[in-house]
């Protein structure tokens, strides 16, 4: 018999594990190594199929023996095991990559960006579900694509895909690519380079053929520049919030216009359920996915006014003696921040802070000193957010949990304010996740 292809799977989170399920059930020699310690439900998924793994170190020996690596895509490449995987010619994959391999015919709209894929991933999930399409939502919006190719395979998946997928795939090709805005972001995975960075979201598209198709945000400077330099022979399907699109989408006035052929879709964006401009552009985005997958378009009306709205973005909490309390707590970066305060009309108590990613405030700076009155740092380290302040807003305090936050932007507070965590950073100082972080902040707010 053939020797069966040994995979190692680096790192057992939610991607891990998938890679896991699926090389195993396609025959493949699997090997789980995770640094640090699974978790129970992981371990036992391992454990009842027959997974040999380990937990707590990385075995040279074993790991080096690979035909193939899965690498996580939370394991940067200068981790020592990566490193010496690299150094060894050993083929390094992701996730994404090996469900590709095993998806049969079954298409893949693939949706990537800085920012906005959750909510554009669900919203074309939530479309597809209400015309009754065989498909599934996955990918880093929390649920394993491999797994899901292994366990429950679709006709249809719609998969929200972040750069370090992209970071290591081979074929991965997207039936439907969507590509929402590029800003800086994640540039410590990224040799602290633009171009790197922006590179690494292109290849959404590096494998896709003609008939594919690849739908942008003209708007998008970084985006638009990126494409002057690639000769594309694929379907181009922009929206625009400035310019009427030929083929694509555009919003005019308070009307929202999508064509591919000759069938249009025209909507109020009164009408959609998504509110503040950024959610135009991810439902112009949406409405043209669900356009190229031929859903009718009284569908398409239907799931976009109907959607209900992500927690931790944007997510009205309460109004507490007349100060509102707003969480978007995913706001991790500071483009995200940028559109939160764009869309502020009340003196805003601003909750920034926890681990910066390299972030540049000046982005924000205006808005800033337009717009907010106090900032509570929230944080473990919050000197650069004071240096890129002082002087700039009269108040600025620290504070180092959720509680001490929400009762401190209290007291701050004057009734007709509004009080909203958007901590363009990542929440792994204080917090498990940005979901965690959300969650005590809003548990917070009741309890005042
Ligand atoms: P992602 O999955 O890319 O992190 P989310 O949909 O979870 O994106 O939204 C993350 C944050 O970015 C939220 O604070 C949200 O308000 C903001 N946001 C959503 N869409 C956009 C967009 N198109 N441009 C800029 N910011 C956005």
């Amino acid at each position: 018999a053939a020797k069966a292809h040994k995979l190692v799977v680096l790192g057992a989170g939610e991607s891990g594990i998938g890679a896991a399920l699926l090389g195993k059930k396609n025959g493949y020699e699997v090997f789980v190594s995770d640094g640090g310690a699974i978790k129970d439900n992981y371990k036992k998924e391992l454990i009842d199929n027959g997974i040999a793994f380990e937990e707590g170190k990385h075995t040279e020996e074993k790991i080096l023996e690979a035909d193939e690596v899965m690498k996580s895509p939370g394991i940067p490449e200068k981790n020592e095991m990566v490193k010496k995987i690299r150094a060894k010619g050993i083929e390094v994959i992701s996730e994404i990559e090996l469900a590709y391999r095993f998806k049969g015919n079954s298409k893949i709209v693939a949706i990537t960006g800085s920012n906005g894929k959750s909510t554009t991933t669900s919203l074309i999930y939530h479309i597809c579900k209400t015309a009754d399409l065989d498909c599934a939502l996955v990918g880093n919006i929390g649920y394993s694509f491999a797994k899901q190719v292994a366990e429950d395979p679709k006709q249809l998946y719609v998969a929200e895909i972040s750069s370090f997928q992209l970071d290591d795939i081979v074929d991965f090709r997207p039936d439907i690519a969507v590509l929402l805005n590029i800003t800086e972001d994640h540039l410590d995975r990224y040799d602290y380079k633009f171009e790197n960075y922006i590179d690494s979201k292109f290849r959404i598209i590096e494998n896709q053929r003609p008939g594919d198709y690849f739908i942008y945000n003209a708007d998008d400077e970084v985006i638009e520049q990126k494409l002057q330099t690639l000769h594309l022979n694929i379907n181009l399907l922009p929206f625009s919030m400035k310019q009427e699109i030929k083929k694509g989408a555009y919003i005019k006035g308070d009307q929202m216009m999508i064509r591919i052929q000759e069938e249009r879709v025209s909507m109020s964006i009164y009408d959609f359920a998504l509110k503040g401009k950024h959610n135009q552009s991810n439902t112009m985005a949406a409405g043209i996915a669900a356009s190229t997958l031929d859903i009718r378009k009284e569908k398409i009306r239907d799931a976009i006014t109907n959607f209900e709205a992500l927690e931790h973005r944007m997510e009205h909490v309460a109004t507490v003696r007349g100060v509102e309390f707003i969480n978007d707590s995913k706001a991790t970066n500071v483009n995200s921040t940028w559109y939160a305060l764009e869309s502020m009309n009340k003196p805003t108590i601003l909750i920034l802070g926890g681990v910066d990613k390299g972030n540049d405030y000046s982005l924000i700076e205006d808005l800033v000193v337009e717009k907010v009155k106090a900032i509570v740092c929230m944080g473990l380290d919050n000197e650069k957010i004071h240096e890129a302040f002082k002087g700039k807003v009269p108040v600025i305090v620290d504070t180092a949990s959720a509680k001490d936050a929400v009762t401190k932007s209290f007291e701050l507070a004057a009734k007709g304010d509004v009080v909203l965590l958007s901590p363009a950073c990542a929440s792994f100082d204080l917090f498990k996740n940005y979901a965690e972080r959300g969650t005590q902040f809003k548990n917070a707010v009741k309890d005042l």
